[in-house]
């Protein structure tokens, strides 16, 4: 597998790499605004749900399309960069349409080799991240078989994202992280950047900082943090997402934390 490092993806992409915006695109204004406030934090790629795997219908599905339209616009207006879910090739095509920068596969398309391959495909002679979240059940072969797919299809700009696991059994988070797991994914293949999404193993922001910190102590190459203007108000996952203000406490806090080597 031929793996740059995330390094060296962009511009943009320095580490730790965080990536940040709302669970969903809900509406142009509530993405602009969402996005600027995060952009005066420092960050410079943004995400947002175009079309959201829901669990159980009924529910919001995402804008679609029209959603495409208005990040090619807040791109522009902030030069900044976006990642967004597709889950077919169709979503790869409307993706790639509309000059989206980074891709990522969703735990609900990680499970299944078909979903896979077919993206996969769709992703020949394309040269564009693709950042892979793990399946939502603990199977590693699951996972690492969904990386080598992608890199099959010629991709070398690639990371897997941890985002925990669905577990029958209570706890205070919605997704069990089972750190061996990520852990292990970097033994066996330590040339694919890791990044860590507190927000949806939490289901709460309150423990957002706590598994961050974690995160990095483990050295992940980066976060993916929802965010979102107004946290109660969202459409999707309205119990995890940050205010921006919060998105700020937590990055401080984080970056006073790092350790400085120039220290006796
Ligand atoms: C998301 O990132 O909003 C999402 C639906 O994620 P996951 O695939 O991890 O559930
Ligand atoms: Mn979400």
């Amino acid at each position: 597998m031929d793996i740059k490092p995330i390094e060296t993806w962009g511009s943009k992409t320095n580490k730790p790499f965080i990536i940040s915006g709302p669970c969903s695109a809900e509406t142009e204004d509530q993405l602009l605004d969402t996005c600027k406030q995060i952009k005066q934090l420092g960050i410079n790629v943004m995400r947002a749900g175009v079309w959201k795997p829901r669990t159980r219908p009924n529910s919001f599905e995402g804008i679609g399309t029209e959603a495409l339209q208005w990040i090619e616009s807040v791109k522009k207006e902030l030069n900044v960069e976006f990642a967004i879910e597709v889950a077919n090739p169709q979503h790869v095509e409307e993706a790639l349409k509309h000059n989206i920068d980074i891709l990522w596969i969703g735990a609900r398309s990680t499970v299944n080799p078909f979903t896979v391959q077919d993206i996969a495909d769709s992703l020949k002679g394309v040269d564009i991240p693709v950042l892979i979240k793990n399946p939502i059940n603990p199977d590693l072969a699951l996972w690492q078989g969904a990386i080598e797919r992608v890199a099959g299809a010629g991709i070398e700009r690639i990371g897997a994202i941890h985002r925990g696991f669905s577990s029958f059994q209570q706890s205070k988070f919605r997704n069990e992280p089972m750190w061996q797991l990520p852990i292990e994914l970097k033994r066996l293949m330590p040339q694919i950047p890791l990044i860590g999404d507190p927000s949806h193993i939490a289901g709460e922001r309150d423990l957002i900082y706590d598994l961050s910190q974690k995160m990095l102590d483990l050295n992940y190459d980066g976060l993916m943090i929802e965010t979102h203007r107004d946290p109660n108000q969202a459409w999707s996952d309205a119990k995890q997402q940050v205010s921006p203000q919060q998105l700020k406490d937590i990055i401080q806090i984080l970056n006073t934390r790092i350790p400085n080597t120039d220290d006796e």
